[in-house]
C-alpha cells in the first residue's frame, strides 16, 4: 500500500483528540512528502542531522518532534524549530534545553520520559524519581522550557494485557502528577504513547498522542 493509502487507513483508528505523529526517520525526503500532501504536518524523527536536513528541505509549515535520545550537545541545533522534544530523561537534560532555547529566546516543549516497560533497555525515568524530581522546585525555575506532558514505551511484547497495562501506569502517574503539580497549568496535557503495534490499545487507555512508523512508511532501512 502506498503511504497515503497507509494513512487514510489509520486514520479511521484515531479519534479528533489524539495527535497522530508520523514517525519519519530513515525514509527519505520523498516519502514525508507523500505523507505531507495526504494532510499531515507532524513528523517524529530521532536524529539530529537527519531531523534538521528535513527541515531544511521540506515545507516549513512542517512541525518537527524529536523523538530519539538527544544528546546535550546536539540541543542547539533542534531548538531554533522543535516544537515537542518527546524523550526528555534527566534533569541535566532539562536544565541543558533550558539553556539553549533562553539562549535562543524560545520556550521549548518537551515531555518527560517514563520508563515504564519491563525491560532493561528503555530510556526514562521510573515513576520515583519523577516525583522526587518534581517535588524539588528546581525545575520551576526553568522558564524556557514547558513541560508539556509524558511519554512513555510499552515492552516489545505480543501480551496485550501486558502492553494496556503498562499504559494505564502511565495514565494514572499522569494524572497523579497533574492534580500533585500541575492542577492549574492547562499546557500540561500530553500523554505520548501508543507506536504501530499498540497504539489502539494506547487510545483506549487515554493516549493523546501516537507516535506511528512503519505502518504509515513500511519498514526502515537503517
Ligand atoms: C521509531 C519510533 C517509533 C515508531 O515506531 P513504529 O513501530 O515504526 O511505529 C515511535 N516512537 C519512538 C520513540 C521511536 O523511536
Amino acid at each position: 500500500m502506498s503511504v497515503q493509502q497507509n494513512i487514510i487507513s489509520i486514520r479511521k483508528h484515531i479519534p479528533a483528540h489524539v495527535q497522530l505523529v508520523c514517525v519519519s526517520k530513515f525514509h527519505p525526503d520523498e516519502e514525508l512528502l507523500e505523507a505531507y500532501n495526504a494532510g499531515e504536518r507532524v513528523f517524529g524523527e530521532s536524529k539530529v542531522q537527519e531531523m534538521c536536513g528535513k527541515q531544511q528541505r521540506l515545507p516549513k509549515d512542517i512541525h518537527w518532534h524529536f523523538i530519539g535520545h538527544l544528546q546535550t550537545n546536539k540541543i542547539k541545533q533542534i531548538v531554533p524549530f522543535v516544537e515537542l522534544i518527546h524523550g526528555v530523561d534527566t534533569f541535566k537534560l532539562l536544565v541543558e534545553i533550558n539553556k539553549q532555547a533562553e539562549k535562543q529566546n524560545r520556550k521549548v516543549n518537551c515531555l518527560l520520559q517514563v520508563y515504564i516497560a519491563s525491560e532493561i533497555t528503555k530510556f526514562g525515568f521510573s515513576s520515583d524519581e519523577l516525583k522526587s524530581l518534581l517535588a524539588t522546585a528546581e525545575w520551576q525555575a526553568l522558564k524556557n522550557i514547558n513541560i508539556a506532558g509524558l511519554m512513555g514505551m510499552a515492552t516489545f511484547t505480543d501480551d496485550k494485557n501486558q502492553i494496556r497495562s503498562e499504559f494505564k501506569s502511565l495514565k494514572m502517574l499522569f494524572d497523579e502528577l497533574k492534580n500533585i503539580y500541575f492542577s492549574d497549568n492547562a499546557s500540561f496535557k500530553e500523554i505520548s504513547m501508543g507506536m504501530s503495534d499498540d497504539y489502539q490499545i494506547a487510545i483506549e487507555e487515554g493516549s493523546t498522542m501516537v507516535r506511528v512508523g512503519s505502518s504509515i512508511f513500511g519498514v526502515r532501512n537503517y
